[in-house]
């Protein structure tokens, strides 16, 4: 027993490390919150957590553009027999940032119109020459992940296209990639102590938790067994019905993803994580990975659209707003479209939860009756961000599996133009 104890603890020590954190982190987080700590204290005790967000915001630019630059003719061949199947539509690049106060976001987002918000969604689409540019407001990385992965997409096509002359920005991609997997490899042995401080800070930050509870706890609840039905029936059923493989055993492989989606509250800081999880874990077709992941972590967002709804209808009840049928289901529509507009940062939903309020005629304002609570309820969404893109990555890979021959690890070489 004491060896295979090991054995289990050897095999999945960083996962035990994760759970263990987050344990952690919440104890003390609440017991510090008993000592009163100054503004200043609070600052210092979060910037272990800070230098874990930086790291995984270093990786995302490098992967995202190397893991969708050369599979080339992949993408090309997706493109062409999956076009129904992973669309990517739209991204809105201004959202605020993580630092930004909770009002100023809300300021924001009712500034901002719908029609702009289209607008700039089509942008985004198409980067403008820096690639990655800081948005007004700013937003927490200034990045335009889909127009990253559009860009790079186009320009691994026409390397595919290419042939021989194209090699020397494959190999430089494929050089781009192996290094920063082999940076993700050491950095996530900083992670469980990183997620310590980060959940921790967030908790000594909050608002009396006892208020939060009596006002908002039933809203929260509803929205967390949401997740929770979400997560653990319909996306691991919608699963096991297209693949006929354990749903279980796919998600235990992307475990350490989603609490790293947990403490950070951001699908796209999660992404080299999730990326590292798919391809060591469950064995995922890399060129499936990196083309589903970064598209899924900026418009695929099953858990925002889910919340939205739910606090969309939590606005409404307060107000004694009786809200018909045909209501309803303008909610569900316009949730779906604002979530997939939301950016895979912190409270990203909260702004574009705008359009679903004004789709009804509700009052925008009230949406700082929610923001309270929504700092924890983000982490949770996030996570079921994360495991509907991962999940969708095991549902390509299946789908495709006759059309790309598993990728096992060494890097594939380009299938010759035509
Ligand atoms: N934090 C979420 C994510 O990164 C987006 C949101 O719902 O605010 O996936």
């Amino acid at each position: 027993i004491l060896a295979r104890g090991r054995d289990v603890c050897k095999r999945n020590g960083l996962l035990i490390l994760s759970v263990l954190s987050v344990t952690v982190g919440c104890l003390l987080g609440f017991f510090l919150r008993t000592r009163r700590l100054s503004p200043q204290e609070i600052s210092y005790f979060q910037f272990p957590g800070e230098l874990l967000m930086r790291m995984l915001k270093m990786l995302i630019l490098p992967l995202v553009v190397s893991r969708n630059m050369f599979p080339a003719n992949l993408v090309e061949a997706t493109f062409k027999q999956y076009r129904t199947k992973t669309t990517p539509i739209i991204k809105s690049p201004k959202m605020a940032s993580e630092e930004a106060a909770p009002r100023q976001i809300l300021i924001y987002g009712v500034q901002e119109e719908n029609g702009s918000r289209v607008q700039n969604f089509a942008l985004d689409l198409t980067p403008p020459p820096e690639i990655v540019y800081k948005s007004e407001p700013d937003t927490i990385d200034g990045m335009n992940v889909l127009g990253i992965v559009i860009f790079s997409a186009t320009m691994g096509i026409m390397l595919g296209r290419m042939g021989d002359s194209g090699t020397p920005l494959v190999s430089f991609c494929q050089c781009l990639n192996e290094s920063v997997m082999k940076i993700v490899a050491v950095a996530v042995w900083y992670f469980p102590f990183g997620i310590v401080f980060l959940i921790a800070g967030k908790i000594l930050e909050m608002d009396d938790p006892t208020a939060v509870r009596k006002k908002l706890g039933f809203y929260a609840v509803t929205v967390v067994c949401g997740l929770v039905v979400h997560g653990l029936f319909i996306l691991p059923l919608l699963y096991f019905f297209i693949t006929k493989k354990n749903p279980i055993v796919f998600i235990r492989g992307v475990l350490q993803a989603l609490l790293i989606a947990l403490a950070t509250s951001s699908s796209s800081a999660t992404l080299p994580i999730t990326f590292k999880c798919l391809l060591e874990n469950n064995h995922i077709d890399r060129r499936i990975a990196r083309f589903v992941l970064p598209v899924g972590a900026t418009i695929n967002m099953d858990g925002t659209a889910l919340y939205e709804a739910v606090a969309a209808i939590f606005i409404a009840q307060v107000n004694n707003y009786e809200l018909d049928f045909g209501q309803i289901i303008t909610i569900s529509i316009t949730a779906t479209a604002a979530s997939i507009g939301a950016a895979g940062i912190p409270q990203a939903g909260l702004v574009t939860m705008v359009i679903v309020l004004t789709s009804v005629g509700l009052p925008t304002d009230d949406i700082t009756l929610i923001i309270a609570v929504d700092w924890a309820l983000d982490r949770f969404r996030t996570m079921i961000n994360v495991l509907g893109d991962a999940l969708a990555a095991g549902i390509m890979a299946h789908i495709c599996r006759k059309d790309f021959a598993q990728d096992t690890g060494t890097e594939v070489s380009l299938p010759s133009p035509e």
